[in-house]
């Protein structure tokens, strides 16, 4: 079984396709979108999605949340003594999302196909391979999260033409600009801002809410986190109405402003501005004009927007589409890509070919940057590159690699550093050719080879982790999870029958500690139906306790319900 997972900085969602179609998974509440927020609990239990996104405001310093902005950076979370990277949050949550489709499927998962921003750099994408990794199953493919969505799109509608994907969620925002022509959906320019999307958004309301209020500058981190909340539905109202008061009671006062699209346009200037600019880029990477363009595809909740829509279709003169709901389409992309990889008929004859966002190059002297792959070159590519010394008997050559498009190599971010050797010979006669190869997934590895001395090959496998290292804190990650994100209603059971244990009489106890002992082998021990069905009869036992007003017979009812067997063939999952 292989799942698409769209990661996203504010939620993410599963789907996987079954037999002709796709599918998204709900999560235990029931819904697609499952928050991307990660509670580390005081005892080191970990809580995802829904009930982890409340305790954000009940539980602010053990909660994050919008770690996917920090991916591929050095920015660690501390909590209880522990320190976790962006990586290992997202496999966590990746493990969360997994383990709810094995349970929807019943069925073990062995492959996961994840979807990134479009502007996601070497480190960012290497980091959430790293995340993939962490969990037990494989991952192989990373994809583009426009790409996928175009992927949905097409395989709603089937149109041909020149889109703009405008992917605007939480954290993000990326525009490609995509040619579809029969069953090929090529990818012509990719740009993008990683650190732009709805979060901004909120934080504009916020600070010109503060700045109408001063007695509101000194709110403390929880109440600014409430007045963010706040800040966020008003800015979701007004998708449906023209105008809507945001209401924010502090110590007993209560501050009111009312908000209509216009006044959201002008607090917003900044990322109305830099969207047109990123839009002018990407048109001018592809080589078109706006006249070129059948219309623009809104992907990502902030699409929703209507200030979005209206700016948009007044700078470009072109329809502004959501078909899909913005939410979804990059799952339901990823979705369709896992049936491309395992050749599933439905889509055998659709090709996806995508770009690299960045140039890739070396520094050489003065600062100057030698670009060997050009950015929005198709993938997978692979150029090679000589370089020469610049000294009589020089020694070595020492190479800074660099992704982006600055003309000074510096300016632009560092991937890596190497040092060939090369045999002491006149100036301008040893060479070293360097050979970039850019991935599918755009991953980048380098090779250096010194032409005369053939055995100094270097092959740069950037910065996975090793698979040591990897392993060591996969066991960790799977020592602390189990059957948590299983079975979480199983989890919230036996917390409550603790509770309960505390107040009930002496001579309930007995049987009621007895019920948990159980309760918690077979949730230790038994498999997923099994687990599944006890937990029915054990929440049933528990409401008898509560509603009887802890009444003793009892457990003469929940001892003909409850199954204690855990050996059923049927039960796949976890075998
Ligand atoms: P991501 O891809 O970052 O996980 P999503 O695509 O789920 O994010 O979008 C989340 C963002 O969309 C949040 O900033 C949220 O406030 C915003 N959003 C969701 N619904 C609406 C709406 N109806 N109007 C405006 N913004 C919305
Ligand atoms: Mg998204």
């Amino acid at each position: 079984m292989i799942l698409g997972v769209d990661l996203g900085t504010t939620n993410s969602t599963v789907g996987y396709f079954n037999e002709d179609h796709w599918e998204l998974i709900p999560n235990e509440y029931n819904e697609f979108l499952t928050p991307s927020v990660v509670c580390i609990e005081n005892n080191g239990e970990y809580i995802v999605g829904k009930i982890a996104k409340e305790k954000i405001i009940t539980s602010p310093k053990n909660t994050f949340y919008n770690f996917k902005r920090t991916m591929g950076t050095d920015r660690r979370y501390s909590c209880n003594g522990k320190d976790y990277s962006s990586e290992e949050l997202s496999a966590i949550l990746l493990r969360y999302l997994i383990c709810q489709a094995e349970r929807y499927l019943n069925q073990k998962v062995d492959e996961i196909i994840v979807t990134v921003p479009a502007y996601f750099d070497d480190k960012q994408r290497i980091a959430t391979k790293n995340a993939g990794r962490l969990t037990n199953v494989k991952i192989e493919r990373l994809i583009n999260e426009p790409s996928a969505a175009a992927l949905a799109y097409h395989h709603k509608n089937g149109n041909d033409g020149y889109y703009m994907i405008f992917d605007f969620g939480g954290g993000t925002l990326d525009i490609s600009i995509v040619d579809v022509f029969m069953n090929v959906i090529d990818v012509q320019s990719i740009t993008g801002d990683n650190n732009l999307g709805g979060v901004d958004i909120d934080n504009m309301i916020v600070d010109h809410f503060i700045k109408q209020f001063p007695n509101l500058r000194s709110i403390n981190k929880d109440e600014l986190s409430r007045l963010r909340s706040i800040a966020e539905q008003t800015k979701i109202k007004l998708s449906d109405v023209d105008e809507y008061e945001l209401v924010f009671v502090y110590k007993n006062d209560i501050y009111r402003f009312k908000y209509d699209i216009q006044t959201l346009a002008n607090i917003c200037k900044d990322v109305l501005l830099r969207i047109k600019e990123l839009i002018t880029r990407v048109l001018k990477d592809a080589q078109i004009d706006t006249i070129d363009l059948t219309a623009i595809i809104g992907i990502g909740g902030s699409s929703k927007m209507l200030m979005i829509k209206q700016y948009l279709e007044m700078i470009t003169h072109k329809p502004f589409i959501i078909d899909i709901d913005p939410q979804n389409a990059v799952a339901i992309g990823a979705t369709i890509a896992t049936a491309i990889k395992t050749r599933n008929n439905t889509v055998k004859n659709i090709i996806l070919t995508d770009v690299c966002p960045f140039s890739l190059g070396v520094g050489i002297i003065n600062d100057e940057y030698s670009v060997i792959i050009a950015k929005n070159s198709s993938l997978p590519c692979s150029q090679t590159s000589l370089y020469t010394t610049i000294q009589d008997d020089q020694s070595k050559i020492k190479f800074v690699i660099y992704q982006g498009d600055d003309y000074q190599a510096s300016m632009n971010k560092e991937l890596a550093r190497i040092i060939i050797n090369v045999p002491p010979l006149p100036k301008g006669e040893a060479n070293v050719s360097l050979k970039f190869s850019y991935d599918i997934n755009g991953i980048l590895n380098v090779e250096a080879v010194s032409e005369i001395a053939q055995r100094n090959k270097t092959i740069i496998t950037n910065n996975m982790l090793d698979e040591e290292t990897i392993d060591k804190k996969r066991k960790e990650l799977d020592q602390l999870i189990n059957n948590t994100f299983y079975y979480p209603e199983a989890n919230y059971l036996l917390e409550r029958a603790k509770v309960m244990y505390q107040d009930v009489p002496i001579n309930v106890r007995e049987h009621l500690g007895h019920a948990i002992i159980q309760f918690e082998r077979v949730l230790n021990n038994g498999k997923a139906t099994t687990i599944l069905r006890n937990c029915k009869s054990f929440s049933k036992y528990l409401d008898y306790i509560a509603l009887s007003d802890f009444h003793v017979t009892i457990y003469d009812d929940y001892d003909d319900n409850y199954e204690d067997s855990s050996d059923d063939e049927d039960d796949k999952l976890l075998s």
